[in-house]
C-alpha cells in the first residue's frame, strides 16, 4: 500500500551531519530504504537512485520552482494522489549530489557552504538551470562561490584530470572568472594527459555560448608536443660540430664518437619504456612530463668532450624554451565576445 510504511529507518535531516552523506555518497540500494527528512511535516517524498527517499514538503518546491510548480501541480502523474503517500521519482543520475543540498537550502535549512566543492557546487549549477531556480539560488551559490574561491584549495593544486577540472571549468564560465578559466585551460594543455584534453572536445554543454573553446587546448596540446618531437629528433641529427671540417682520421673518428655517445645518452633516457613516439598522437603522457625528461637528458645525463661544447643541446634547448614559453604566453583562451559575456556574468553575480 503505501511506500512510507515500509520504511523502517528515517535520519533527521539536518546541515551537517548530512555533509558526511554527501561526501560518501550512498552506492547500494540498500540505503534507499532510509528516509531522510527535511522537513518533518512534509507531505511529499521524493525518490532517486542517488539520493534515497527524501521528505519535503510541496509548497517549498512549488515557491522555488516554476518546473515543481508544474509537475507537482499539474495534471500530470506527479501530481498528488487522492490516498497513499505522495511519491515522486526523479532521476538524479546526472546530478548524484544536488538534491542533498539544494533541498535543505529551499527549505530554509542551514547549511555550510565552504564545505561544498566544486563538482556539487557545479551539480547545483546544472539543477538551478533545469529547475528553473537561479535566481532563488544566486546568493547561496555566490556565497559558496566566495568561499570557494578564498580557500582556493582546487584551484591552486595543479590536478588536470577531466574529474577535476569539468566541474572548476563549468563553475569558472557560469561566474564569469575569465582568469581562472583561462588559467585552467593553459594548465590542461601542459598538465593534462591526451585523455583528459580529448575528453574536453565532448564536454561542450560546460560554456554553451562557445562550446569551440574546449576544442582547441587538446588542438594546441598536439602543436607543442610535435614542436618538442622536432626538437629531439633534430637534435639527434645533428652531427658533432667540433672539428668542422676534420682535418685528419683522428678527428673523424672522434666526431663519430661524439655523435654515438650522444645518441646513446639521449635515445636511452629519453623515453625509458620504449622508442620515442614518432608523432605527437601518438604520445600520450602530460607535455610537464616530456618537458622534464628533455631538460634532465640534455641539461644533467649528457656529458660532451672537451672541445665539443658547441654539441650540446642545452643552449639549444633554453631558446626552443623560450619560444615556446612565448608562445603559451601569447595563447588567448577567450575571444573579446567570451570576455564580454564573462564580464556581465560576473557582474549578475555580484563577484
Ligand atoms: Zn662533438
Amino acid at each position: 500500500m503505501s511506500d512510507v510504511a515500509d520504511e523502517t529507518t528515517t535520519n533527521t535531516y539536518d546541515g551537517f551531519s548530512h555533509m558526511a552523506m554527501v561526501l560518501t555518497p550512498p552506492s547500494s540500494h540498500d540505503d534507499m530504504g532510509a528516509l531522510k527528512i527535511v522537513d518533518p511535516d512534509g507531505d511529499l517524498i521524493l525518490r532517486s537512485e542517488r539520493s534515497g527517499s527524501i521528505k519535503v514538503c510541496s509548497a517549498a518546491l512549488r515557491r522555488a520552482s516554476p518546473v515543481f510548480k508544474a509537475m507537482l501541480f499539474g495534471p500530470w502523474k506527479e501530481a498528488k494522489p487522492a490516498t497513499g503517500t505522495w511519491v515522486v521519482h526523479i532521476d538524479d543520475s546526472e546530478w548524484p549530489n544536488a538534491l542533498d543540498i539544494i533541498l535543505p537550502v529551499i527549505h530554509g535549512v542551514p547549511f555550510d557552504p565552504p564545505a561544498v566543492n566544486a563538482q556539487q557546487l557545479s551539480e547545483v549549477l546544472i539543477f538551478a538551470d533545469l529547475y528553473d531556480m537561479r535566481q532563488l539560488l544566486r546568493p547561496w551559490i555566490t556565497q559558496c562561490l566566495v568561499q570557494h574561491c578564498k580557500r582556493g584549495v582546487e584551484w591552486k593544486i595543479p590536478i588536470y584530470n577531466q574529474l577535476r577540472l569539468l566541474p572548476l571549468l563549468r563553475v569558472a564560465w557560469e561566474h564569469g572568472l575569465a582568469d581562472r578559466f583561462s588559467t585552467l585551460l593553459k594548465g590542461a594543455i601542459l598538465f593534462g594527459y591526451k585523455k583528459d584534453l580529448e575528453g574536453l572536445r565532448d564536454a561542450g554543454t560546460i560554456c554553451p555560448e562557445n562550446p569551440h573553446l574546449l576544442e582547441k587546448p587538446a588542438q594546441i596540446r598536439e602543436a607543442l608536443v610535435t614542436e618538442y618531437l622536432e626538437f629531439y629528433y633534430k637534435e639527434c641529427e645533428t652531427p658533432c660540430l667540433a672539428f668542422d671540417p676534420p682535418k685528419s682520421l683522428a678527428e673523424m673518428a672522434e666526431r663519430r664518437t661524439c655523435h654515438d655517445g650522444k645518441l646513446a645518452v639521449i635515445g636511452e633516457s629519453l623515453y625509458p619504456d620504449g622508442p620515442v613516439p614518432k608523432s605527437a598522437k601518438d604520445y600520450t603522457s602530460r607535455i610537464c612530463n616530456l618537458d622534464i625528461q628533455m631538460a634532465e637528458v640534455f641539461q644533467s645525463e649528457l656529458q660532451v668532450r672537451k672541445g665539443h661544447e658547441a654539441c650540446h643541446p642545452t643552449p639549444r634547448f633554453d631558446v626552443f624554451k623560450e619560444a615556446l614559453q612565448r608562445k603559451i604566453d601569447c595563447y588567448k583562451v577567450l575571444q573579446p565576445a567570451d570576455e564580454t559575456l564573462l564580464a556581465e556574468r560576473r557582474e549578475k553575480w555580484g563577484l
